[in-house]
């Protein structure tokens, strides 16, 4: 197996979107004309600058995440990717962008496949009209099977679609003919959300004021179940919490995140993290502000908004909270080797406690190391899971 501090993934962030979904609190604003290539510049500039923070690894992955990348001409892609390779060869990586069905058009697809794209992640979120007007989504139906269809022929042969499950008022039977649609076209991977409110969000404040925005707990759940069963009798690998993958398909990039490797975040808000020589590691935000982050990249300033060496105890949480959302869980072994810690002394109380109440469970790997793992009844409820562990620090 891999050493995960000897792998790295560089993450570019387009911050542009062509309507802001009242749902989302990711770093990303509605433009009419986002100014690709002076963002493609920084970009590049930026990676000039702080390429060193990879080394000594071995880049696999590259991915451009938003907002919504698949506005970004293709041409620019390519000139990223072309300064990306003067540093790390891209032969063998996974190069994902994150395509929105309304702007995932046949040329586009097709551009974008030229220019060395190799996985597409299709923000499909529902195939149900009524429901993607509720979440504030500019595309319908037709438009996220035409987006389907259009990657196959212009020659992806490895797409992810996303999906929004519990939103108000969705049942299982919305998820039933969202999956007869999707599975048809079998994308080679699929994630799975349940719709969360943000407080920050359009939807935040409607919630603050009372209206009632996703399901309930119970109509979640039985969502989700139905979700795995069907997944999995289609040949998916229940792999993450909300991940699921054709065998030998899962997310090389997402996964660098789970493992603890090292990965480079470019753009706006885009987050860091490595390892020093001294084998400290770091957390870095970028500037969030669009237009500040570009100010900066053309004056040739750092655009760090923070960044901070994580403490021991930081480090241990982390470790687990990346580590249990795998399906596979996590080993004494893997956590001293990230942490420098002993799973069992560092946790010993919660791991008890979690396992007493059905919610963890502990076995030996093959080599006989001790595997914690979340149990069924802990997938679902992983952040009180987390809780207990974050507890036993405080
Ligand atoms: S398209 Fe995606 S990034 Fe853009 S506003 Fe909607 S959810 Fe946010």
């Amino acid at each position: 197996m891999t050493d995960p501090r000897t792998i790295a993934g560089i993450y570019l962030h387009w911050p542009y979107c062509e309507r802001k979904c009242p749902y989302c609190d990711f770093v990303s604003q509605a433009i009419d004309n986002p100014p690709a290539a002076d963002y493609a510049d920084a970009v590049i500039r930026e990676f000039q600058s702080r390429k060193d923070e990879l080394e000594p690894t071995r880049v696999v992955s590259v991915y451009f995440g938003g907002g919504t990348p698949s506005l970004m001409p293709p041409a620019d892609m390519a000139r990223i990717l072309d300064s990306l390779a003067t540093h790390a060869p891209l032969e063998n990586c996974e190069i994902t962008i994150e395509a929105n069905p309304s702007s995932a058009l046949s040329a586009f697809l097709v551009d974008a496949r030229q220019a060395g794209i190799n996985r597409l992640s299709i923000g499909v979120q529902s195939t149900n009209d009524e429901i993607l007007h509720f979440l504030g989504r500019i595309h319908d139906r037709k438009q996220a099977i035409a987006a389907l269809k259009a990657a196959r022929l212009a020659g992806f042969d490895n797409i992810s679609v996303d999906l929004i499950l519990a939103t108000q008022p969705s049942t299982v039977a919305h998820v039933e003919r969202d999956l007869d649609l999707l599975l048809a076209h079998e994308p080679e991977h699929l994630s799975a959300y349940c719709l969360t409110i943000e407080p920050e969000t359009a939807f935040g404040q409607r919630a603050t004021r009372g209206e009632i925005l996703a399901t309930d707990d119970d109509q979640a759940l039985l969502q989700l179940d139905y979700l795995r069963r069907r997944l999995a009798d289609a040949g998916y690998d229940h792999y993450e919490i909300s991940n699921y993958a054709k065998p030998g398909l899962r997310a090389v990039h997402n996964s660098l995140y789970w493992s603890g490797s090292p990965y480079l975040g470019l753009g706006p808000g885009a987050h860091s993290y490595w390892m020093d020589a001294a084998g400290r590691h770091h957390r870095r935000e970028n500037e969030r502000d669009p237009a500040r982050w570009l100010g900066r990249m053309k004056a040739n300033q750092d655009a760090a908004g923070f960044v901070e060496i994580l403490s021991a105890d930081n480090l241990a949480l982390e470790c687990i909270i990346t580590g249990l959302r795998l399906l596979d869980g996590l080993t004494g072994r893997e956590f001293e080797n990230r942490t420098g810690q002993n799973l069992i002394e560092r946790f010993g109380v919660a791991i008890d406690k979690t396992v007493a109440a059905g919610w963890c469970e502990v076995a030996a790997d093959p080599t006989g190391d001790v595997l914690l793992r979340l149990t069924p009844q802990g997938l679902d409820l992983a952040e009180s899971v987390f809780l207990e562990f974050s507890m036993v620090l405080d």
